[in-house]
């Protein structure tokens, strides 16, 4: 066989570990593996060339993707599809490994169902919000990224009694939100999924806090809560409150470094599973992690609405910061 790998939507760090165990395994199988640069707009480009084992030493350790990435609006419309899979076909490539979150996949779906391409997924965002799976790569590495950057806020938060909104990534999701939440022991946390007035019980929550004594606090808001962004919060407190705060806006950062052991592990484990599967004449499907265990999901189950909530962990927050 000829399998293409590619890295797709937003970057996250393991990216490089699944191309390199992708690669490393069909070689070990008697597969070509052939690298495709930037995405869904690389196969229509015919951006695409061998990836021998070789060219792929030194990456494990490194974020982001050696194949780059990017968003391909085109990728929307079928005709544009049939020139991908016609690219595909001219450079004899057989199956895809595509390394991307819930919109990289529906590609894939449509991919697989409209061309029968063989098509195997790899949860590759930093936003933890596919479902069947408990982890996606890069949300383990943004997650330490996240905390120890508010660590640091948390030194000069606690020097001048200060209140500080830290914004953090996840788009329609809370998860990296809350995690990171328990993770620093922030006063509290805002996101999406929150089943409260979380803007109310905020003001509330802080405003306890501060009878109580405590001087300083640190606020986790998810980029996609419903109240708003982080500048949007701070607006409204300074305005209803008259508060004196700081707003940090973490942004790239969380994206970007040299990616966990776990997300190096789950990488390799899913890259190789990946190729073995589609080498043991398996397709349409995504890889997860349930309960510690590999799991294989079929890639039509994310075309399904799927709200993935961070459970009761937000409540744990409040709980945990009197
Ligand atoms: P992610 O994979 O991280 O969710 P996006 O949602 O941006 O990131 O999707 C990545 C790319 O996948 C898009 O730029 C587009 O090329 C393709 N894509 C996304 N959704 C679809 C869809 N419904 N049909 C076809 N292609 C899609």
């Amino acid at each position: 066989m000829r399998i293409g790998v590619l890295t797709s939507g937003g970057d996250a760090p393991g990216m490089n570990a699944a191309i390199r165990a992708a690669v490393r395994q069909a070689d070990a199988l008697g597969h070509e593996a052939w690298g495709i640069r930037q995405g869904y707009q690389g196969l229509l480009e015919g951006d695409m060339a061998p990836l021998p084992s070789r060219a792929c030493a030194n990456i494990l350790q490194r974020g982001g993707t050696v194949l780059h990435t990017a968003r391909c609006p085109e990728f929307h419309q079928p005709e544009r599809r049939a020139v991908a899979v016609a690219n595909l076909r001219a450079a004899g490539i057989d199956a895809l490994v595509v390394i991307g979150g819930d919109g990289s996949f529906r590609a894939a779906e449509a991919l697989q169902r409209e061309h029968g391409i063989a098509c195997a997924g790899i949860p590759g965002t930093i936003d933890n919000d596919l479902p069947g799976t408990d982890r996606t790569l890069g949300f383990d590495t943004a997650l330490n990224t996240a905390v120890e950057a508010i660590d640091r806020i948390r030194d000069t938060a606690s020097s001048h009694g200060r209140l500080f909104l830290v914004e953090v990534m996840g788009r329609s999701s809370g998860m990296l939100a809350v995690h990171t939440a328990i993770a620093c022991g922030a006063e509290a946390v805002l996101y999406p999924e929150s089943p409260d007035d979380s803007y109310e019980t905020l003001v509330t929550h802080l405003h306890t806090n501060w009878l109580r004594g405590k001087r300083s606090s640190i606020v986790v808001v998810a980029e996609g809560d419903s109240a708003g962004n982080a500048m949007a919060v701070g607006d409204r407190l300074r305005r209803d409150h008259g508060l004196d705060l700081r707003v940090v806006v973490l942004g790239h950062i969380q994206r970007g470094g040299s990616p966990s052991a776990l997300d190096r592990i789950w990488g390799s484990r899913w890259g190789a599973a990946a190729v073995r599967l589609l080498d043991a004449g398996q397709k349409g499907f995504y890889l997860g992690e349930v309960a510690g265990a590999l799991a294989i999901q079929p890639l039509a189950r994310v075309l399904d609405p799927h709200p993935v909530p961070p459970g009761d962990l937000g409540e744990l927050v409040g709980v945990l910061s009197r």
